[in-house]
């Protein structure tokens, strides 16, 4: 059990290393030091077999199997993950599950149906990803259980507070989060561990692990924003810095009900940098939702792997052999806006996507991933000669210098350059007397 240690890392711990006179001795079963350091960088084999390893190795590899932070799983449909976050800065490396939202909802509300159908509908597609709520939180007001599989049966995490301990051991098949005053009974599950104080905090995480509790969520209750990012980014240094135990946990907000929208707003997008692994709505608002989303979506994408579509030839609209053929890179910001825009026309497009790394036009051409020779070699590929009379290709503005280079790669089409801007698309192609006879 090494962590991130690799073999070469270890052996020069090992006697071998060191010259010493025990070196390879086959004691721990292995042929070599540098056999027994390889197995152990891939978990196959116990430090404790070599009884000459150094005690700094020894304390190293503890360190290094040690957890930042835990990642738990939520619901019984569409799971949702928490948590198994590694660095504390996105640059570092990346983020790993997004933050949870979930939206509050009282089991006994006589609107309950509305409220759930409501947050149901909430669904957007941006760049490939859908927008949904990931989770409610429910709290037991009456009618809890029949509550509980509703939420469950739409496809929602759920997050329930209750200290009715027989209605929670019958909703345990639904994975949830658990809300109790005595959570004795669920031991196995994911419990929540709330305090006012970042002291008692810890100590009740402390004790609850000493206790046996498998998975926790920690819920701090600050009284302000301020002093719950403060204690969020506190939280997240000691697990990612320092993998001090009781703050290795995922971390749960919840956001008071206000009725200034903004407000709210701008404080869960702060909770969404520093550090909230799961937020919880007591308003729920179509309009605060795309943004949040957006933001998040933002925050959690790899930035070492941009956002990118598959290259190929689109069809937009059901284009046939009158239609335009427009070219541009598979950076997915890029795509949906030429994408949108085609959409818009009130006749078919064809849509050449280049291989591109997902990278946008202009970085693109200066990486070398987009060249003249990609652009034709995408061109052939889909037979694009085969689908249009009109053998010309419109590239983007910011292009117009890869005009003649391209016409000589792509021998028999005309490269018309575009516009720089994809809001002009439309009127751009319209223009060229596309669309007329059709
Ligand atoms: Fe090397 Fe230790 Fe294995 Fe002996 S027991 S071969 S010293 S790793």
């Amino acid at each position: 059990m090494s962590g991130e240690l690799s073999g070469l890392q270890i052996f020069k711990y090992l006697p071998a290393a060191k010259k010493q006179e025990c070196a390879n001795c086959k004691k721990c079963g292995c042929p070599t030091c540098m056999a027994f350091s390889l197995k152990l960088a891939k978990n196959q084999i116990e430090i404790e077999k070599c009884p000459y390893a150094p005690e700094e190795l020894r304390s190293i590899i503890l360190d290094a199997v040690k957890v930042k932070q835990h990642e738990y799983t939520i619901g019984s449909k569409n799971i949702v993950k928490t948590g198994g976050e590694t660095v504390l800065f996105r640059h570092d490396k990346t983020f790993v599950n997004k933050t949870v939202f979930a939206i509050s909802l009282n089991s006994g509300d006589s609107d309950f149906d509305e409220k759930l159908q409501r947050v149901g509908n909430f669904q957007i597609e941006r760049i490939g990803d859908v927008f949904k709520v990931d989770a409610v939180y429910l709290k037991d007001t009456g009618n809890f259980i029949q509550a509980a599989k509703k939420v469950d049966a739409e496809g929602f995490a759920l997050i329930l507070e209750s200290d009715d301990a027989e209605s929670l051991e019958k909703l345990k098949e639904v994975n949830p989060v658990i809300i109790t005053k005595d959570p004795e009974a669920f031991k196995e599950n994911l419990i929540v561990i709330s305090s006012e104080n970042p002291d008692n905090l810890e100590r009740l995480s402390s004790q609850r692990i000493k206790d046996g509790y498998k998975k926790i969520i920690l819920n701090p209750k600050m009284k302000n924003i301020s002093e719950t990012v403060e204690m969020l980014t506190y939280i997240r240094r000691m697990a990612i810095q320092e993998k001090f135990e009781p703050f290795t946990f995922p971390v749960m907000v919840k956001i008071p009900q206000s009725d200034n929208i903004a407000k709210t707003t701008s404080e869960a997008a702060l909770l969404i940098c520093r550090y909230a692994n799961i937020i919880v709505f007591e308003d729920f608002d179509e309009a605060m939702f795309a943004s949040l989303c957006t933001l998040r979506q933002n925050i959690y994408t790899n930035p070492q792997k941009p956002l990118q579509v598959e290259s190929k030839v689109y069809d937009i609209n059901e284009p046939d052999k009158n239609s335009p053929v427009v070219l541009t890179t598979n950076f997915a910001l890029t795509y949906f806006a030429v994408a949108n825009e085609l959409e818009s026309l009130p006749f078919g497009s064809y849509l050449v996507v280049t291989p591109s790394d997902g990278m946008s036009v202009l970085t693109a051409w200066s990486a070398d991933k987009f060249t003249a020779e990609i652009a034709a070699k995408t061109v052939k590929k889909y037979n694009l000669e085969e689908k249009v009379n009109k053998k010309s290709i419109i590239i983007p503005g910011l292009l117009s210098h890869m005009k003649e280079e391209l016409e000589n790669a792509l021998e028999g089409w005309e490269i018309v350059v575009g516009t720089i801007e994809a809001c002009e698309i439309p009127e751009f192609i319209q223009s060229l007397g596309y669309g007329k006879n059709s």
